[in-house]
């Protein structure tokens, strides 16, 4: 029998945020209770939140990033993306763009046309992910994924998994990383219950984005943008849903390398963010 990974704790966002005008987000971490995640260095949950009809696509406005890749998942509403790279795309529900920053891009991010005349509910979560320092300084990359391309691995009644990246119970996701990362977006009815299998030695934790979840038979995340990061010892861990939930399952191997940041760049010196807000600055990250 495998051994039950434990659940180091259980902690709460801080309060919302937004990011430009269209992104009304709680950072789920880093926080003070989870300060690192390896390769993972940061999540935001924006919404779910209503947003009216309107002619102008609200959003981010053009920004650079350098050094890692963001990954957004959409749930409700839709998302545009646009990028110094050449590349664009709009996700929808349940689509994900992994947008490999690396050398640099700047992008920006907007509300699609779609939702933005139609408004509606929208919800989406953000997720950075590190490079490696040999990955850092490649070329940047996108994948559009679209939900159809995303496969399930079902529980039995009232739960699945969605394999957005890595693998579950040999079952691939379609997401190419540089470094071993599983993201899986589980989806649970009330009573429904989940057993997943994630690698000893990985960094992972269960993000509740809204609903009520036991974890292994005791510790219950209730509500919204609540996170429960897990020992990197033990192979397995149960969901148990007491109401319709949204768990984003993340786990990778830790990245060991010193991490610098600087705003949307994220280095391993100081050196290399004065470069690289050097080379933003010059125009070397291209333009839109
Ligand atoms: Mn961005």
């Amino acid at each position: 029998m495998s051994e039950q990974k434990k659940v180091l704790g259980v902690y709460g966002a801080a309060s919302s945020h937004w990011v430009g005008d269209g992104f009304p987000v709680r950072t789920v971490f880093p926080s003070a209770g989870v300060r690192e995640l390896s390769p993972f260095l940061m999540l935001d949950y924006a919404g779910p939140v209503r947003f009216e009809p309107s002619s102008r696509p609200r959003g981010v406005e053009q920004h650079p990033h350098r050094g890692f890749e963001t990954v957004t998942i959409a749930y409700q509403g839709s998302v545009d993306h646009r990028d110094s790279g050449g590349n664009s795309g709009t996700i929808h529900p349940g689509d994900v763009q992994w947008m490999t920053a690396a050398s640099g891009v700047v992008h920006e991010e907007k509300h699609g046309k779609d939702f933005t005349a139609r408004g509606g509910d929208f919800e989406m979560v953000q997720l950075w992910v590190n490079l490696p320092a040999a990955q850092k300084m490649s070329k940047p990359r996108y994948q559009g994924i679209l939900n159809a391309e995303i496969p399930r691995v079902e529980f039995g009644a009232g739960a699945y998994a969605r394999i957005i990246a890595g693998e579950l119970n040999g079952v691939e996701g379609p997401a190419k990383t540089f470094t071993p990362v599983n993201v899986f977006d589980v989806r649970l009815e009330p009573g429904g219950k989940a057993e997943l299998h994630l690698p000893a030695g990985q960094n992972s934790a269960l993000v509740l984005l809204r609903g009520e979840i036991a974890v292994n038979g005791s510790a219950t995340l209730k509500g919204a943008a609540q996170i429960a990061p897990l020992s990197p010892s033990g192979e397995t861990v149960a969901i148990e849903a007491k109401a319709e939930s949204l768990v984003l399952v993340l786990s990778g191997e830790p990245i060991h390398e010193p991490v610098a940041s600087y705003g949307p760049f994220v280095m391993n010196t100081q050196a290399e963010l004065r470069q690289a807000v050097e080379d933003y600055q010059a125009g070397r990250l291209g333009r839109l």
